[in-house]
């Protein structure tokens, strides 16, 4: 989804739009936990222009499936994922660039209450909200989604499910391999 910055007029701009499964997919491919987009997912957001500065209030439900990180089963997760933007053109962002640990700092801020909205860069005329939202989700994901609290996760030893049955194994005797490392000193 793209904005052109002469459309936000006076009174601001509401888009929504809807991010497919496989834009979702692409997303989240990088991440350790294994995610797959269960559903497109819907996003809407609000725009408001103060001279060059754009204001966004953006806001979806991302639907995902991944497998426990305990069990494997598969897991269903639902990821909100709202944020707050300050977008600065780039090239009043000169001195600050991005990904500056922190960013209200810069001589870029404070023109709208400080602090309370991250800051990030366009380019041009256009906003492009795709790598907005993937930026976002990414950082809305849980690191890894487990299937319950307490879920009891595989043996160690058979590979069982340990939420279906107590497969009897011993767990409790250290593997040789880790109680050598114990002397080892770094
Ligand atoms: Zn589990
Ligand atoms: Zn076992």
């Amino acid at each position: 989804m793209r904005v052109n910055i002469d459309e936000i007029k006076e009174a601001g701009l509401r888009r929504d739009w809807d991010v497919s499964r496989e834009a979702i997919d692409a997303m989240v491919a990088g991440d350790q936990a294994g995610y797959r987009a269960a559903a497109p997912a819907h996003f809407e957001a609000k725009l408001d222009k103060f001279e060059r500065r754009v204001r966004v209030a953006g806001q979806g439900r991302v639907g995902l499936t991944a497998p426990c990180g305990r069990c494997l089963s598969p897991v269903s997760v639902d990821v909100p994922v709202d944020f707050e933007l300050t977008l600065v053109p780039a090239d009043e962002y000169v001195d600050e660039p991005r990904g500056e640990k922190d960013r209200n700092t810069g001589p870029a801020a404070g023109s709208f209450e400080p602090g309370q909205a991250e800051e990030d860069v366009y380019t041009g005329k256009v906003i492009d909200f795709d790598p907005i939202v993937r930026e976002q989700l990414l950082l809305a994901l849980p690191s890894y989604p487990v299937c319950k609290e307490d879920c009891k996760g595989l043996c160690p030893v058979c590979g069982a499910n340990l939420n279906d049955r107590e497969c009897g194994c011993d767990r409790h005797v250290p593997d040789p391999r880790w109680a050598g490392l114990k002397n080892v000193k770094p």
